[in-house]
């Protein structure tokens, strides 16, 4: 019987994430994949500067821009007739700016998902060595008593064994196993079109060279499709849109024939293409009605499926990972009660619609599922999803209300006003660390931070106090230097006030002034957060 505090079930990109962020929580846990291997389709390219962020402070971020493709086919989204042929748009994406990149220490990445996960892999294996096990399906599972129990089955030898895990995180995709179990109904529009992307060998370079893109459209009249660049050289995705409206099959797009449609596509009669895979699947916009039922947790595209015009399936999956893991770290441990984790579901799903939502009108928008017979463009809001991407404000238990307003914004996909508003992400701002420009980005994620003002020091003993978990303080002007003088407005505090980050980088409580008890203040915050109440004792 095989015992561990949390079952991760999947190892794509979001299980792999799960297991490298419990790692770094410190959680027992196992990892189950029923494949032999991680994916060899190159579906998800674009990691975006958010997830990046997240990538950085788990200490994964340089493996992974050493495996992906050249930065400078991230600037760019170009629409042509052919490779070869009319060119009919070229657009700049807001990440690639430089209001853009001013937003984060962090710029995009791109890196398929088929080289993405090996390097996951890597540090997932690293770290909770022995507990990834390939060739291991889940094949059941119920609730029983304080925790979930089932069956795993070993893929090579047939053989089924029992599993007791005190958590299970569903990470198994969107034909979720573990979510038709839980009986978990989905919202949203499904099979919206049916799609093929087909992975192949070719040296495209003398047509991509001289504008290098993260994605080439292809406009003709009898074939809508997408050139994904994957390593900007002789290594291609190629997605045909829209199968059934143009009279393509499973049946009859034979490699031949996507030999053919690639052929078309970049305009070249005779060119050398080999064919690695071919991978069809349909585009849905999906979100599960519930994100958790009892031990048991939905993540990634088990929880929510999105169209891929925008690039954010696998970044707000892995996001998922990062909101979740702290917190049943926190309950393991004893430090917060078990209704810490509500705050799971009440912070992510939100977040999962509003997503969703925009990724549907961007698809919408150059209309994927129908046939064309001329090119459409798409909304202004595509690709310049900058509200998104950061600007996520969570309202739940585990935050800790001021009594300020959020920052308004006069449209939450495209905005993004930097703020440490509670629940909101805890801006970047560049600091001076003994001499090293640091981003305060690089001080979050392993734990609770907290950021105090000039004038703040009695923080350092507070934090200190009996009950609290254990946090990192900086005190601005003595551990740390504001060089630049921004980071007080940045974070809406004054001398002596204090903001406390949560260990996902999101802002858990803030107090613009010192408080008459600083102990008692935070004690208090802590008590709210963990859902119980945390005793101030003396420091
Ligand atoms: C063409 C295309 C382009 C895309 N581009 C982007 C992009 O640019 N950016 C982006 O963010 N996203 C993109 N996406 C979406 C992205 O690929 C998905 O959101 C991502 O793969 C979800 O990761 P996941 O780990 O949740 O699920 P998956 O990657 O589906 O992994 C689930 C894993 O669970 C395993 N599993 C399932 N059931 C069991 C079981 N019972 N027992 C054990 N293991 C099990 C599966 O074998 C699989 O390995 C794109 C998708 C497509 C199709």
């Amino acid at each position: 019987m095989l015992e561990t505090d949390v079952l991760v079930v999947g190892a794509g990109p979001v299980g792999l994430t799960t297991s490298i962020a419990l790692s770094q929580h410190g959680v027992r846990h196992v990892l189950v994949e029923r494949h032999p291997g991680t994916s060899v389709a190159p579906k998800a390219r674009g990691i975006n500067a958010r997830t990046m962020e997240m990538y950085r402070q788990m200490g994964v971020e340089d493996d992974i821009r050493a495996a992906g493709m050249p930065a400078r086919f991230g600037g760019m989204i170009l629409w042509a007739e052919s490779l070869a042929g009319k060119e009919i748009n070229r657009l700049t994406p807001g990440r690639a700016t430089p209001e853009g990149k001013a937003m984060s220490p962090v710029t995009n990445c791109g890196c398929s998902q088929d080289v993405l996960e090996p390097v996951l892999r890597r540090h997932a294996e690293a770290l909770a060595q022995g507990g990834i096990r390939f060739n291991t399906e889940l094949c059941d599972l119920k609730q029983e008593g304080s925790g979930v129990t089932g069956v795993l089955k070993d893929q090579v030898s047939d053989e089924t064994s029992p599993f007791r895990a005190r958590y299970v995180i569903a990470a198994d995709g969107t034909r979720s196993v573990v979510r038709e179990k839980l009986g978990i109904g989905r919202t949203g529009e499904k099979d919206i079109y049916d799609s093929v992307n087909v992975h192949f060998r070719a040296d495209l370079r003398p047509w991509v060279e001289d504008r290098p893109a993260a994605l080439y459209l292809i406009e003709q009249p009898e074939l809508r499709a997408t050139f994904l660049t994957v390593n900007g050289a002789d290594r291609w995705g190629f997605l045909v849109h829209s199968l059934s409206a143009y009279g393509f099959t499973k049946e009859n797009l034979t490699p031949e024939r996507c030999i053919e449609l690639v052929r078309r596509a970049v305009g070249v009669a005779v060119l050398q293409v080999e064919v690695l895979g071919i991978n069809f699947w349909n585009c849905s916009a999906m979100v599960s009605d519930s994100f958790r039922s009892g031990n048991i947790f939905l993540v990634g595209d088990a929880a929510h499926e999105t169209t891929p015009s925008g690039g954010f399936g696998m970044n707000i999956g892995v996001q998922d990972a990062q909101n979740l893991a702290w917190k049943i770290a926190a309950v393991l441990r004893g430090e917060a009660d078990a209704s810490l984790l509500d705050s799971f579901e009440a912070e992510r799903r939100p977040h999962a619609l509003e997503v969703v939502g925009a990724t549907l009108l961007n698809m919408q928008s150059f209309d994927r599922s129908k046939r064309q017979t001329e090119a459409r463009l798409p909304r202004k809001e595509f690709l310049n999803e900058r509200g998104l991407i950061f600007g996520a404000r969570y309202q739940s238990l585990a935050v800790v209300p001021d009594g300020s307003n959020p920052p308004e914004v006069s449209d939450p996909v495209t905005e993004y006003v930097p703020s440490a508003h509670p629940g909101c992400r805890a801006p970047h701002v560049w600091l001076d660390n003994k001499g090293q420009r640091v981003s305060t980005i690089d001080l979050f994620g392993r734990g609770f931070v907290l950021l105090a003002a000039p004038g703040g020091a009695c923080w350092r003993s507070v934090a200190r106090q009996g009950g609290l978990p254990r946090m990192d303080v900086w005190v601005l002007g003595e551990d740390i230097h504001d060089t630049d003088q921004t980071w007080m407005a940045a974070y809406g505090v004054q001398d002596g006030g204090a903001v406390l980050v949560r260990p996902d980088g999101y802002v858990a409580w803030r107090v613009a002034f010192k408080p008459g008890d600083p102990g008692r203040a935070l004690a208090d915050a802590f008590g709210r957060i963990f859902a119980r109440p945390v005793l101030k004792q003396a420091v």
